[in-house]
């Protein structure tokens, strides 16, 4: 992620302190409550493994990686463009025991059906199992070994810039769709074990008008009209972090090259598509590839390479694994783009794709392990624009900005 404010890294900074602070306060009271739960089967029965909110302590995250690993998601979305969308989501994971319930992040959904291990969930109980934050799922309907969970869901796009974000363009009344997961807002997307540490594949079929365009952490394999609509198939995905994978969605205007070493693409919503010179774009991101893959002796592994500019966006740019976003606003221009401009330009897409080594193959294991990928892509993308593209005093600008 790429902050652009000095003011807004300092704030992210105490919120990842604060962040620990409440973590260390929330892990006494879980100790507390533990030691008086493990001496009474009948409260047992009721463990409750997290607080009933939407946060997840770094403890809580560590005692359920203990036990989840080898997970696979399959998602099916059906967008029509209106404010909410349906999904379904299927997670097959190994568990180390069932003798305790595991939760399942969700947030704020309205589920139509669960199903644990082929046993459909009745109405009633799920009224009990999920809180509008997470699904409890109960010890005696899991399994040692492999279990399958089948989530069917309806919800509201985000407007807070997280999880599914949906843009009406007030220019031409054309809806938009990218999502945002860092931190721990994938929940608002899909159910699913919301941490970091728990990488998992990822295997999606998405439903879309048949005039937009679905790009995701691969590129599909097929699309098959479906009358107004149109089905896209993505195979699955290499093993990422749940806030690295992604999917955007609308009737984006795409600018392709394939000149280089990946094949590259480049999007924009139709009414600022004037005001983009992909030439740039395509230049410092095939400089950017060049000089990575000799720095780092590792070949990007991601395949293909998509680059998304979008409106509303919290950050200055997102790393999601070969589908990076980028906030319009910085690099919109009504004619040639200065020469300064194209330096933060050419900077800000070699500190995302530093992060698809440095964060998306090799991934800190909790939220606040991110100062050292975030300052290590810092570092990283003055080094590339020194190094590799035509702005060689990048080092100047680094010290004066940071
Ligand atoms: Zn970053």
């Amino acid at each position: 992620m790429k902050i652009l404010l000095k003011n807004t890294l300092l704030q992210i900074v105490a919120i990842v302190v604060a962040t620990s602070w409440l973590t260390a306060c929330q892990l006494t009271t879980n100790e507390s409550n533990n030691s008086k739960t493990s001496s009474s089967t009948q409260v047992l029965s009721h463990f409750s493994p997290r607080a009933e909110n939407q946060y997840l302590t770094q403890e809580q995250a560590f005692q359920r990686s203990k036990r989840v690993s080898k997970i696979n998601y399959q998602l099916n979305f059906k967008l029509t463009g209106e404010e909410s969308f349906s999904a379904n989501s299927t997670i097959n994971f190994d568990l180390s025991d069932n003798k305790y319930p595991l939760t399942l992040d969700l947030n704020q959904a309205q589920i139509i059906s669960l199903v644990i291990n082929g046993e459909q969930i009745t109405k009633e109980k799920l009224k009990n199992s999920y809180n509008g934050w997470f699904i409890t799922l109960p010890a005696q309907q899991l399994k040692k070994g492999e279990n399958t969970i089948t989530v069917d869901f309806t919800r509201k796009h985000s407007t807070n810039g997280e999880g599914l974000h949906r843009f009406k363009d007030p220019v031409d009344g054309k809806v938009y769709l990218y999502s945002h997961f860092e931190p721990a807002a994938a929940q608002q997307m899909f159910a699913l074990f919301d941490q970091p540490d728990l990488k998992a594949t990822y295997e999606l079929t998405v439903s879309a008008p048949k005039n937009w365009t679905v790009f995701s952490a691969t590129r599909e394999t097929k699309t098959i009209p479906q009358g107004d609509f149109t089905l896209w198939h993505f195979p699955k995905s290499l093993t990422l972090s749940p806030y690295n994978f992604s999917m955007h969605a609308g009737p984006y205007t795409m600018w392709q090259d394939n000149s280089g070493k990946y094949p590259l693409r480049l999007f924009a919503r139709q009414s600022v598509a004037d005001q983009i010179t992909p030439k740039h774009w395509f230049t410092y991101t095939k400089q950017g590839f060049e000089f990575f893959d000799e720095y780092f002796g590792i070949n990007y592994p991601f395949i293909k390479y998509d680059q998304v500019l979008v409106p509303d966006f919290l950050y200055g740019a997102m790393e999601n694994s070969a589908a990076v976003t980028f906030a319009e606003k910085s690099f919109l221009t009504n004619g040639e783009m200065s020469q300064s401009r194209r330096q933060r330009l050419a900077s800000v897409i070699m500190h995302e794709m530093a992060h698809q080594w440095f964060g998306n193959l090799a991934t800190m294991k909790w939220w606040n392990g991110l100062w050292l990928n975030e300052s290590f892509a810092a570092f990283m993308a003055t080094l590339a624009t020194n190094e590799a593209t035509e702005f060689n005093n990048a080092w100047r600008s680094f010290y004066a900005l940071w």
